[in-house]
């Protein structure tokens, strides 16, 4: 695991406090923005678990204590003038106490966010009834049909590239996405996994 470290040279307001952003670091959504302060920020570093300071209850809190919607810090750094934090996290549920995805709604602001909620689209379908949902009949029969599926997508892929429309691409491409996606819940790898080994390769290793 990575090692989280409390970024140097922090402007912290008379109150001792400083605003934190917190971004999924899967989805590039902002999920939250709460505030923290040196013990809080202390505390994030050696538990790898985000803290902030409640200004209501005047209290420490540790994000998911009660709701288990935690927040697993991957990485912490300072804004350019230092009176800002911004967290980059995996959470592990819900981060608004109202039940939706982000303090901001459920609907995905990123395009990476858009396939994540495909994601949790996809798993949700699961349980469904594959006689009302496409998903649902895929998923149930099989990983063999799925691939079967992306390799038929892939060649309309091709297809559509060589003479037709940019539109037509467009949607052979999603349906490509989406049948990939299908493959990936099957074998239950997040999608993370696949956008982690792309940043590897974008960072040159
Ligand atoms: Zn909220």
């Amino acid at each position: 695991m990575t090692t989280v470290a409390v970024p140097e040279g922090l402007v912290f307001g008379a109150d001792g406090l400083i605003p934190a952003v917190v971004q999924d670091r899967g989805s590039g959504d902002v999920l939250m923005v709460a505030y923290t302060n040196a013990e809080a920020l202390a505390l994030t570093a050696s538990t790898g678990q985000a803290h902030f300071w409640s200004r209501s209850r005047k209290a420490l809190w540790r994000k998911g204590e009660t709701s288990g919607n935690t927040l697993a810090v991957a990485s912490m750094r300072r804004d350019c003038d230092g009176d800002a934090v911004l967290l980059a996290v995996d959470p592990a549920g819900p981060a608004c106490h109202t039940g939706s995805r982000t303090c901001f709604g459920d609907e995905a602001v990123t395009l990476a966010g858009g396939l994540a909620e495909l994601e949790r689209v996809i798993a949700g379908r699961a349980t469904a009834d594959p006689s009302e949902s496409y998903t649902a009949r895929l998923l149930a029969r099989g990983l063999d049909h799925a691939l079967k599926k992306v390799g038929e997508e892939a060649t309309e892929v091709v297809l559509a590239a060589k003479g037709e429309s940019d539109e037509r691409l467009a949607e052979e491409c999603a349906d490509l996405v989406y049948h990939l996606m299908v493959v990936l819940a099957q074998r239950r790898l997040p999608l993370a996994r696949v956008l982690e080994v792309l940043a590897a390769r974008r960072r040159g290793r």
